[in-house]
């Protein structure tokens, strides 16, 4: 993979993928991680004599243009965040798109309107792929929150593009998930957590072979104990996974640990009766965070690591009660950090989100940006988005 420095960037327009799909309330970035997480890259090129056209795709639009997952907001705030000037194009490609980069100022930075506007970007249209390339001289991938996707503005425009390169971010997330996975100092754990276990069995498989440790949390636990005959009581258990669950534990020996006590609660709320249990759960209780003792052991387990990876939360941390087993995983990544000097990174909205509340995000080694993309890159599947760039 060719990094920015491979590449002539000066008086090049460089058309660059990024991913600013940023939560948004009314119009407003509550979270602007990704947009921040893409700065260095478009630093890099303007001080290079380039001029950066971002694209990106934001949220879910059905079909067509819809007003609430326009970029424009996007461009606002990049303003305040870089000192070049920002432009805002309403369209992605085309005619319009080039005008609004040829009448651009010299040194400015354009973002071009939403890629999922168009119906051939999720289809991956080798014809909107041949259109998003023609904006640019070269292209740069730096969105490696989607690099596990085949779409045309992550995959199928480096096929029109000679000069194609990884952005900074791109290049340091992969090298450190590479460190961790493929050259791991010892002790390597990993945590993982959140809803299904479906979700996570190709991570699973995968890791029980690399990792020396592999600790469960979230209601993925209760698919485990299920299948190891454990009561659950009203806990979220995939019943159709159940046997697959005890044939990986069965597999793993004892590189895996289930949690060993429960904050459980009599309903889903924030203000339910819970109560701490070990072992078995009661009929009518369910189980929505590791418990006190699990916490402790997974801490100490993390603390003494030389390599943690870690994506999914241990238990409902968006509710204050079952907070407390994702908040001890992060606190314990930190420690890792500055006790061991540990190589600790953290993946999967959920758990960034949980780091970044704890005010631990700059604790650990790497915040990567990507969930989907690294359960993908973890399970040593190979990401369409990354191979595109060396075709
Ligand atoms: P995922 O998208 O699979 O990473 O799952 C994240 C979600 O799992 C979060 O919204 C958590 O609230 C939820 N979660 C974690 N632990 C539990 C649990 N014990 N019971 C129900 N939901 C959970």
């Amino acid at each position: 993979m060719k990094s920015l420095s491979d590449l002539s960037l000066s008086g090049k327009r460089v058309l660059v993928r990024v991913d600013f799909n940023v939560p948004l309330e009314d119009g407003r970035i509550t979270d602007d991680t990704r947009v921040r997480a893409a700065l260095p890259t478009i630093q890099a090129l303007l001080d290079a004599g380039g001029q950066p056209i971002l694209m990106s795709h934001l949220g879910r639009p059905k079909s067509g243009p819809e007003p609430q997952f326009s970029l424009r907001p996007v461009a606002e705030h990049l303003d305040t965040l870089v000192e070049a000037p920002v432009v805002f194009c309403e369209a992605t490609v085309g005619e319009a798109a080039q005008a609004c980069i040829d009448e651009a100022p010299d040194g400015a930075v354009v973002l071009l309107e939403n890629t999922r506007f168009l119906e051939g970007e999720t289809k991956n249209d080798p014809d909107l792929a041949r259109q998003m390339a023609a904006l640019g001289d070269a292209f740069v991938s730096d969105a490696f929150g989607s690099v596990h996707r085949a779409h045309a503005s992550t995959e199928g425009v480096a096929h029109h593009v000679a000069d194609k390169a990884a952005g900074s971010l791109l290049e340091r997330e992969v090298a450190f998930l590479t460190r961790a996975l493929d050259e791991p100092e010892r002790p390597f754990v990993a945590i993982l957590g959140g809803a299904k276990v479906s979700d996570k069995i190709g991570v699973i498989e995968a890791l029980i072979d690399k990792v020396d440790q592999l600790l469960i949390g979230g209601a993925m636990a209760y698919t485990f104990l299920a299948g190891l005959g454990h009561k659950t009581g009203n806990s979220l258990v995939e019943e159709d996974r159940v046997d697959e669950a005890y044939r990986l534990y069965e597999r793993a020996g004892d590189k895996l640990t289930l949690p060993l006590d429960h904050i459980v609660a009599d309903r889903f709320a924030e203000d339910a009766e819970t109560q701490i249990v070990t072992g078995e759960i009661p009929d009518d209780w369910m189980g929505l965070d590791i418990g006190p003792a699990t916490r402790e052991q997974y801490a100490n387990v993390i603390e003494n690591a030389a390599t943690v990876i870690w994506n999914g939360p241990m238990g409902v941390f968006e509710m204050d009660p079952f907070a407390e087993g994702t908040r001890a995983v992060a606190q314990a990544m930190a420690t890792a950090s500055a006790d061991n000097e540990a190589l600790t990174v953290v993946g999967g909205g959920d758990s960034v989100a949980a780091i970044n509340e704890a005010g631990l995000a700059e604790a650990v080694t790497h915040v990567s940006t990507g969930g989907g993309a690294m359960l993908e890159f973890m399970e040593g599947q190979t990401l369409p988005g990354l191979t595109a760039l060396d075709a």
